[in-house]
């Protein structure tokens, strides 16, 4: 039995999951985890380096010059890539259309898990993603499965972009953007995007905000006691 708290939130793309896990970490005082930038930073390294991702050996031998490491700023996760902060850059259309290719490769996936089995070994940690509950932390004391309607997370993230400034990008493009990715990621072969059996179902299609924080906080309070602070 582990003695650090482990909250694993899982779910398709766009469903809040990183919005909820920085608000639980930041009511904790937990570590906040965003394996999917992860996943991201190796999609952009394998861009710039125009790495074939059907040559396994080239695939390999990239995984050996990557090295991703987070730091927390407001409870805003940065990550950086070989020591450069590319949090803006993983969040573009050009990583976000080659993310779940890459994310389906078994060396990738293998490295990844190893990295995120590490930075939960003893801390008390959120992290979020699609295979947490599944893969990641089989044992974590929570988990959580988000969903909610397809229509309003293409709105939500399409509105994310906009505010960021991205005016070549359309509704459209971010729905298909989320199809894809919500089928690649839950008919791959390496670890795909299901519920935990035990993982609880939050959709938030109709919830604001405070109200998810409020339901997670409810379901993790119970195993805040026996956990170390
Ligand atoms: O969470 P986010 O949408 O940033 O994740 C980007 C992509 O990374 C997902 O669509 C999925 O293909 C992959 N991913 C994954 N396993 C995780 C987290 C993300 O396969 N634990």
């Amino acid at each position: 039995m582990r003695s650090n708290l482990v909250v694993a939130i899982d779910g398709y793309s766009s469903c809040g999951k990183s919005t909820l896990a920085k608000a639980l970490a930041k009511h904790l005082g937990f570590i906040y985890i965003d394996s999917g930038a992860m996943y991201r930073a190796v999609t952009l390294y394998f861009i710039r380096n125009h790495i074939d991702i059907a040559d396994q050996a080239a695939v390999e031998d990239a995984l050996q010059h990557i090295e991703l490491n987070f730091h927390s700023r407001d409870y805003q996760s940065h990550i950086l890539l070989n020591g450069e902060e590319v949090s803006e850059e993983i969040r573009q259309m050009p990583v976000s259309e080659a993310v779940s290719e890459v994310s389906a490769i078994k060396a990738v996936r293998h490295d990844m898990v190893k990295q995120q089995q590490r930075m939960g070994r003893s801390k008390n940690i959120v992290m979020d993603g699609r295979d947490i509950g599944t893969a990641v932390f089989k044992d974590a004391q929570v988990k959580l499965f988000m969903t909610a309607d397809p229509k309003i997370r293409a709105e939500r993230r399409y509105k994310e972009l906009a505010a960021k400034g991205d005016e070549t990008i359309t509704l459209e493009d971010v729905f298909e953007n989320l199809a894809h990715r919500d089928f690649a990621d839950t008919t791959r072969k390496e670890s795909p995007l299901v519920r935990a059996e035990d993982a609880i179902i939050l959709d938030n299609t109709d919830l604001t905000e405070a109200q998810q924080l409020q339901f997670a906080i409810e379901k993790i309070i119970p195993f805040l006691e026996n956990t170390k602070h």
